[in-house]
């Protein structure tokens, strides 16, 4: 089977019912759409090998909010980079639905990103030319199924903000921009790297509300990756990486309500 008819095949939205035909996770796990099985990522830099990750398993599921939590240098940028496929390990499995993320090649990546995932990093990466909507619709105008850009940046608060410019937006209205245009090709999947990095308290926890309704209301399987332990608290699941390692897992009974978080 060709790789565009996977794709074609492939629900847009969470449909439990409507498995692609190729090679499912596992048939007792029919929520799970991420499998990672012994990942392991080494950077070769001169003499020097850095090994980033040294076996991490997990699954991820349909429609939950994890928190990956980890001090500086655990390996949480470059376990997200894997998961989004900007990098690929190098031993170790992962497949997201049918789809074989460490062995599949350039054009399964690259299908899969376009497609399948939405990324929110701790820089905004606006172009500073362009307003608000202009920023969405870059990526509206090439989504095969995407919505308005209007939409998207209703869904993160922001229908007053339509025609500013990057400049004369305040960093987490800026941020919601960049998480208005990681939703708006309506991804299964939304990474964020250290959301609220670069923000005070106040503007983060707008960031996190604007990341956790898009979770609740669209279903996105979301992944949120920080040093900071009191976020922990607004996920379905907790992750906490150590040199490389998933040391621990916890469950929230309940999410906390983001707007109650502080650090
Ligand atoms: P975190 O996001 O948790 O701070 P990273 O995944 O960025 O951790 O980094 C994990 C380890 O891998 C660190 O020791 C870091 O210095 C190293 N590292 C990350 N990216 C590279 C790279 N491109 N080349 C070499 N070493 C890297
Ligand atoms: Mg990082």
């Amino acid at each position: 089977m060709s790789l565009a008819m996977q794709v074609g095949q492939m629900p847009r939205r969470p449909n439990p019912s409507k498995q692609p035909s190729a090679a499912p996770i596992s048939p007792t796990a029919s929520q799970t759409i991420f499998q990672a099985r012994g990942l392991r990522k080494v950077y070769q830099t001169g003499e020097l090998d850095v090994v980033a990750l040294q076996g991490v398993d997990l699954d991820f599921h349909m429609g939950e909010l994890v928190v990956l939590l980890g001090a500086s240098g655990s390996g949480k940028s470059t376990l997200l980079n894997i998961l989004g496929g900007l990098d690929v390990p190098t031993a170790g499995s992962l497949r997201y639905k049918g789809w074989d993320l460490s062995g599949g090649g350039e054009r399964t990546l690259t299908q899969f990103r376009r497609n399948c995932v939405g990324f929110v990093f701790q820089f905004y990466n606006l172009i500073p030319s362009l307003t608000a909507r202009e920023n969405v619709a870059l990526i509206t105008e090439i989504a095969p199924d995407p919505m308005k850009p209007e939409d998207a940046l209703d869904r993160v608060g922001l229908s007053h903000r339509l025609d500013h410019f990057p400049s004369q937006l305040s960093g987490g209205e800026q941020q919601r921009v960049a998480i208005a245009r990681a939703i708006a090709k309506k991804p299964e999947v939304l990474l964020c790297d250290e959301p609220t990095g670069a923000l005070d308290v106040t503007t983060g926890i707008t960031v996190l509300e604007a990341i956790e309704r898009i979770n609740r209301e669209l279903g996105t399987l979301t992944v949120v990756i920080t040093h900071n332990a009191a976020m922990a608290a607004m996920a379905d699941r907790v992750l906490h990486l150590s040199d490389g390692h998933i040391i621990k897992e916890s469950h929230n009974e309940q999410r906390v309500d983001v707007k109650t978080l502080q650090w």
